[in-house]
């Protein structure tokens, strides 16, 4: 799950990144309005916090231009307290959700699980395939009922190929969902961690859930267990 936060406040910013990688996401920020809807543009990210009062462009146009162009990611909305004005125009706007200022961390948290959850999860909170099962709150996988110990990066992958069962994701579409912009995304990378990942599964299981399709990408799930 790739979350962009855009908020001017640096150290606030910061500290929401940091809070949300604890949590398992991968996180880029951006605290300028002009600079969030570039990075918008051309990454494909899940979710996006936004604050209102920006500098460059404000939050509430780079909502509508998100809405305008169709893009389709969750909205959450960051603004001051009281402001009941901007929390109508932003539901208004497209917005998924809204957060008044200030906030306990944990209740951004909670919200960010719920959206990402029900964009991609819907109501199964922990993933399934096959003998392998993933829980993407607590960031944990299993193979036969056992905890497997896998990085960052490789519970990233196996969520997202989880998340899309039998489908065929190539290593692009893996380096935009999976990878932060602050991370090299040469392929070289990707396909070290998936390697890893794969000999790790292979270890618990005995076989390799994943089947990597030559020029295509990988997929979980399928004629493995049959
Ligand atoms: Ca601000």
């Amino acid at each position: 799950m790739r979350i962009l936060v855009v908020e001017d406040e640096k150290e606030f910013c910061q500290t929401i990144e940091e809070g949300l990688r604890i949590d398992g996401f991968e996180v880029d920020t951006c605290y300028d309005g002009e600079d969030a809807w570039e990075l918008i543009w051309v990454e494909k990210f899940d979710l996006i916090i936004l604050d209102l009062n920006l500098p460059g462009m404000d939050g509430m146009e780079v909502l509508h231009k998100i809405r305008k162009e169709n893009l389709e990611v969750n909205v959450l909305v960051l603004s001051a307290r009281g402001q009941v004005k901007g929390r109508v125009e932003g539901l208004d706007a497209g917005a998924n959700d809204y957060l008044c200022k200030p906030f306990a961390f944990e209740e951004l948290s909670s919200r960010v699980r719920c959206m990402t959850r029900r964009r991609f999860v819907q109501n199964n909170i922990v993933l399934a395939s096959g003998e392998l099962s993933l829980n993407p709150k607590t960031r944990i996988a299993y193979a036969k009922g056992c905890e497997l110990f896998l990085t960052r990066k490789e519970i990233g992958i196996l969520e997202y190929l989880m998340l899309h069962p039998e489908s065929v994701i190539g290593q692009e579409e893996l380096i935009q969902r999976v990878w932060d912009g602050s991370v090299d995304s040469f392929s070289n990378s990707i396909r070290v961690h998936i390697s890893d990942l794969r000999k790790k599964l292979r270890g618990a299981l005995g076989y390799d859930p994943i089947t990597n399709r030559v020029g295509q990408g990988y997929l979980i799930g399928g004629k493995k267990y049959d």
